[in-house]
């Protein structure tokens, strides 16, 4: 075994931060319909009253609010503490007018992280890691430079097959842990 340090990028909406579940919730409530984040089948628009819940991402008190998925803070506590982790990137892509409030809301809720380790962009193909964990197939599509690219399981991306999937936390440091070929 080698005794590499890795550094692993994390992408914040809907793989840290309560994202689309809470823009449902939030149209639900405008609209009194009844939809679900399973509702939501494809990335981006859908062609249904469901689109509504984009315009949420365009608010910097939508982005401010958002809370962290249960058990987030304690999966990045936990992956600091992993011998062959090096360091934790967080590389979220918010809109301009939102960057302030998505920054502000990682130093708020999760301090574990280095503040010079938040990367703001909607071009992913920046990013050099040794393994990125994204729920967004278009941003581990374009992350050409990462080697180790893990698709965070949502229903807009249950179609795709290319990416080695995890169905939560716990699956996602297995495989740090015993299938980083890394190692
Ligand atoms: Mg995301």
């Amino acid at each position: 075994m080698q005794n590499k340090k890795l550094t692993i990028a994390l992408d914040c909406d809907d793989v840290l931060f309560d994202c689309n579940e809470e823009a449902v919730k939030m149209l639900n409530k405008a609209y009194g319909t009844h939809y679900s984040k399973t509702d939501i089948k494809t990335w981006g628009y859908t062609g249904s009253l469901l689109d509504e819940r984009i315009c949420f991402f365009e608010d910097p008190g939508f982005v401010s609010n958002q809370k962290l998925l249960p058990g987030a803070k304690e999966f990045v506590q936990q992956l600091l503490s992993m011998d062959a982790v090096k360091d934790i990137v967080l590389v979220t892509a918010v809109l301009p007018q939102c960057a302030s409030a998505r920054y502000q809301s990682i130093i708020r809720l999760l301090p574990e992280i280095n503040p010079d380790n938040v990367v703001i962009t909607c071009n992913k193909s920046c990013i050099q890691a040794d393994i990125m964990l994204d729920d967004g197939v278009h941003n581990l599509d374009s992350a050409v430079h990462i080697k180790n690219r893990v698709l965070f399981d949502q229903p807009w991306n249950a179609k795709e097959d290319r990416y080695f999937r995890v169905k939560n936390y716990e699956e996602f440091i297995h495989y740090v842990q015993s299938n980083n070929p890394m190692f």
